[in-house]
């Protein structure tokens, strides 16, 4: 099922995992730190990844940023719940760990990752909920990719290339939303894990 009306979904049992998957530059990462800022009811798992942090991010909040030896002892003692190499280059994944003890706990929490680590968490937690968020339009998605000017213009086209092979991926998720208003396709997330605005 895969319903892109505005809402859709909304109405449905609350999954208690679920993941946010979609193109590169569509705003997940907004919608992840929207969801932190406003949403603190939903556990957000912070992602382990090989990538160096960029200016602002803080370790342990919107990454842990180990070594490669560290990502791989990660991986070998079966501490992750899925992992990918993203756009070719660094490893990041899901620290199986805290998901568990958040789900144990009963909070509602959210993985954002990339498409291959949505479909590891499909064989491995098949009764999650997998949302896609995506860009209103193809060209509204180079523009933003464009416009963040934080990747090298090769690092762009390779990202390019993952997004349009994640686009054509919509089909496998269960509900679709659309990042036009980072507000509204917030709350719509929101609505979805059971939580809703107070005001
Ligand atoms: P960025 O380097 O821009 O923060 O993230 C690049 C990509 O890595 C994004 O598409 C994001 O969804 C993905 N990503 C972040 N954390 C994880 C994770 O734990 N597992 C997987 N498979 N992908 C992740």
């Amino acid at each position: 099922m895969n319903d892109r009306s505005p809402g859709a979904g909304a109405e449905q049992v609350p999954a208690p995992v679920t993941v946010l998957a979609g193109p590169t530059a569509v705003g997940k990462g907004t919608v992840s730190a929207a969801i932190r800022a406003r949403y603190p009811q939903i556990w957000l798992s912070v992602s382990a990844t090989t990538r160096p942090p960029r200016p602002g991010e803080i370790d342990g909040v919107h990454y842990r940023f180990v070594t490669e030896d560290e990502f791989t002892r990660l991986v070998e003692t079966d501490q992750m719940l899925e992992w990918a190499v993203v756009h070719g280059r660094h490893r990041y994944g899901t620290p199986r760990l805290p998901v568990e003890e958040a789900v144990a706990a009963g909070r509602p929490v959210l993985l954002e990752i990339d498409l291959a680590g949505a479909r590891q968490v499909r064989r491995t937690l098949p009764e999650a909920r997998f949302v896609f968020l995506a860009p209103p339009d193809w060209d509204t998605l180079v523009d933003r990719l464009v416009g963040r000017g934080t990747e090298t213009p090769e690092e762009r086209t390779r990202r390019l290339e993952t997004a349009r092979r994640e686009l054509a991926a919509e089909s496998e998720f269960d509900v679709t939303i659309v990042n036009d208003e980072v507000p509204r396709a917030t709350a719509e997330l929101a609505a979805l894990l059971g939580v809703r605005d107070l005001t």
